[in-house]
């Protein structure tokens, strides 16, 4: 028995113990899990005393059931001030309405992202605050909206700041732009004044030292105008203003019109300026051909300044489809190495006592190259002293697949036909011999001592062309010696504008200006094949005057006559455009403004109107678009003349209809450029 009772006794403590070590477990357990919330609820109050965040719970009767030291900091109530606060007296009056309508939705339990309230803090500032809300609930009512929020009112004066400041610059610049374009039209106007009279003051008898007087007034005009035209891009360009447009041009004939301008002053130096378009270029590119010109005609006009014996070359390529490259190439007196990396910063010279050499602004490079980057290509240099420089303009430039033919001569009749060309510049020879090739003739290039040689060993030519710059017998001479060897075999001249015409007639069936212009050279290649020897007893300057020409002196060739009009209100520009007429044997009618024009438009159908833009009562523009709406009247060519250098004109001339834009300080041979391309329309 006893034994039995031990038993049972031993066996109630051994579950006892048991009992007592998963008691003490549990309790460890809880013990455990206690600390746990204990430390959890301290790192919390660490975050809620210590943020730097606003933290607020404020009751649907709008106490506040708690807030953090940030909180009180900010808004600069003590804790014990907090107790006795309503939420709702705190919200800034001038943006109560959207503060209670957000607390509103909050006590209906919709949950708020992002909230922005406006409260005043207890010394009267009011502080934006921004941040993010819930609502705190016990089942399924809401008993406190919780919010975290920042303070924002120093970042959003900040942003206001920015925002005001960035207005003020934009009108700034509006007005910098504004008054550049005022600036541009008011120091052109007396230009064409200075510039026109001097031009036609050269024209009158004057003694020598009188001429040189008046030919220092038309070198500083021209001076201060470059000036005042680089000056006026350079600031556009650095206001973030330059805009190129983008129209469907012929690479080609960009390249023959800088040749054009550079052309009097390469052969008043003695130099050969020669132009190269490589095969693969586009007919048609899509660019802006103003800005293209300039940049070409920046990069060759200081090739030609800086270049004294040996020649000047503009050659195009296409390096690869949609890109285009101008290398101009001189022979002149190079760049040292060490300079060169200034040469496009804005108004710098390679020596400063280039500017008394040869003049210049040092912006003409700084320039190019600003408009080259516009061109998504850029301006790079190579040089070597003494031997000369490549100036590369490199842009990308669409090649328009469907563009309509812009070269009108196709050569189609030369196809097969022996072409002599004789000249001593091996470059020359070599761009003529492409030239020929490509309109399927046969090229015979050869210096001058091979070609009467050649000739007299009985070889049949179709043609022949020379060069006037030859060593020993000039492009003249050979002419007049071949007439007499070769008799009928038809010659041109290529020569340059300081040769006068008066010296070429009767002795060349036909005479060209270098750079020669494919299309030009092809025409008259065909005209001769076709027609074989002129009667040379006859003269023939008027013939083909309009679509060769200028060649020679501008003078020389009389223009067609037209019934031309002259709307122009200022004094001096009515003179200087008159004078210019004059010259070229033109006269014309006189309308003081837009309405008289009108007037004389319906009386009088002219060929050609010159239209000033700026003009009191009715201006250019207003006068052409009224005069392109009248359907039933004479449409005559319109050119404007304009004085305002600025983006925007050219298309406003064109958009209300005028034909093109000439710019003031109107000069001779632009004017006579302009109305030749008019005479070509209207005939
Ligand atoms: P500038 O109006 O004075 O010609 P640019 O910016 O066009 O100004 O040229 C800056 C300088 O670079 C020139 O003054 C000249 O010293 C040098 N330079 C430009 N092109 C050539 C060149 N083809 N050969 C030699 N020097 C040149």
């Amino acid at each position: 028995e006893v034994g039995d009772l031990a038993r049972a006794f031993n066996q109630m403590l051994d579950e006892l113990a048991e009992q007592r070590d998963l008691l003490r477990f549990e309790i460890s357990e809880r013990t455990q899990a206690q600390h746990a919330l204990i430390e959890s609820q301290e790192r919390y109050r660490d975050l809620f005393d210590n943020a730097h965040d606003l933290i607020q719970s404020v009751t649907c009767d709008g106490r506040f059931e708690y807030v953090n030291a940030a909180w009180l900091r900010t808004l600069g109530y003590t804790e014990a001030e907090v107790n006795d606060l309503v939420f709702f007296d705190l919200l800034d009056p001038d943006h109560a309405d959207s503060g209670m309508a957000t607390f509103a939705r909050l006590m209906r339990g919709e949950t708020e992202g992002s909230t922005e309230v406006h409260l005043v803090s207890k010394d009267g500032r009011s502080l934006i605050l921004e941040g993010a809300s819930s609502a705190s609930r016990i089942g399924e009512s809401v008993t406190a909206a919780r919010t975290i929020f920042r303070d924002v009112t120093a970042q959003r004066a900040h942003e206001a700041e920015l925002v005001s400041a960035r207005e003020a610059a934009e009108a700034a610049t509006r007005a910098k732009s504004a008054f550049l374009a005022n600036m541009s039209h008011e120091l052109r106007t007396p230009m064409n004044g200075v510039i026109g009279m001097a031009s036609i003051l050269l024209d009158t008898p004057l003694n020598e030292e009188q001429r040189e007087f008046v030919d220092t007034i038309n070198v500083s005009g021209d001076t201060l105008l470059t000036l005042i035209n680089d000056l006026l891009d350079f600031s556009k360009i650095e206001a973030g203003h330059l805009e190129l447009e983008r129209r469907a041009a012929s690479p080609r004939s960009i390249l023959e019109q800088v040749a054009d301008m550079l052309a009097p002053a390469a052969s008043k130096k003695g130099i050969e300026l020669l132009i190269e378009v490589a095969d693969d270029v586009p007919k048609s590119v899509e660019t802006d051909e103003v800005r293209f010109r300039q940049v070409v005609t920046n990069l060759g006009s200081n090739a030609v300044k800086f270049t004294s014996q040996g020649e000047v070359m503009l050659r195009m390529t296409a390096p690869e489809p949609g890109r285009l490259a101008v290398a101009v190439v001189d022979t002149g007196i190079g760049i040292p190495l060490d300079r060169r990396d200034r040469l496009f910063k804005s108004f710098s010279q390679v020596d400063a006592s280039t500017t008394r050499k040869f003049g210049g602004t040092g912006l003409g490079l700084a320039i190019s190259k600003r408009l080259a980057e516009a061109f998504g290509g850029d301006v790079a240099v190579e040089s070597e002293e003494g031997v000369g420089s490549t100036f590369t303009f490199s842009l990308a430039a669409p090649t328009l697949e469907h563009a309509p033919a812009l070269e009108a001569c196709k050569g189609g009749s030369l196809k097969g036909k022996r072409v002599l060309i004789v000249d001593d510049n091996a470059t020359n020879r070599r761009i003529l011999s492409l030239q020929v090739k490509g309109w399927n003739a046969i090229p015979v290039a050869v210096a001058s001592a091979d070609a009467l040689r050649l000739v007299r060993s009985g070889s049949d030519f179709d043609v022949v062309v020379l060069d006037f710059h030859m060593p020993e017998m000039d492009g003249l001479e050979l002419a007049d010696v071949l007439a007499y060897e070769a008799p009928g075999l038809p010659r041109i001249l290529l020569s340059s504008l300081q040769v006068a015409h008066s010296r070429t007639l009767g002795r060349v069936e036909s005479a060209l200006s270098k750079p020669v212009k494919a299309s030009a050279l092809c025409r008259a290649l065909s005209q001769l094949v076709a027609s074989g020897p002129r009667d040379l007893t006859a003269p023939h300057v008027g013939d083909g005057a309009l679509t060769n020409a200028p060649e020679f002196d501008v003078d020389d060739a009389p223009m067609a006559p037209a019934r031309i009009l002259l709307v122009e209100d200022n004094k001096i520009n009515q003179r200087v455009a008159m004078r210019l007429l004059h010259r070229m044997g033109l006269e014309a009618d006189l309308a003081e403004d837009g309405v008289e024009a009108l007037e004389l438009l319906g009386e009088t159908d002219y060929d050609i109107v010159l239209m000033d833009v700026q003009m009191p009562r009715m201006d250019g523009f207003e006068a052409t678009k009224r005069l392109r709406a009248r359907t039933d009247a004479h449409q005559p060519y319109v050119i404007a003349l304009t004085a305002n250098a600025l983006d925007g004109d050219a298309e406003r001339c064109t958009s209300c209809g005028m034909n093109e834009h000439v710019t003031k300080p109107v000069r001779l041979d632009t004017l006579r450029a302009a109305l030749e391309r008019a005479s070509v329309q209207v005939s």
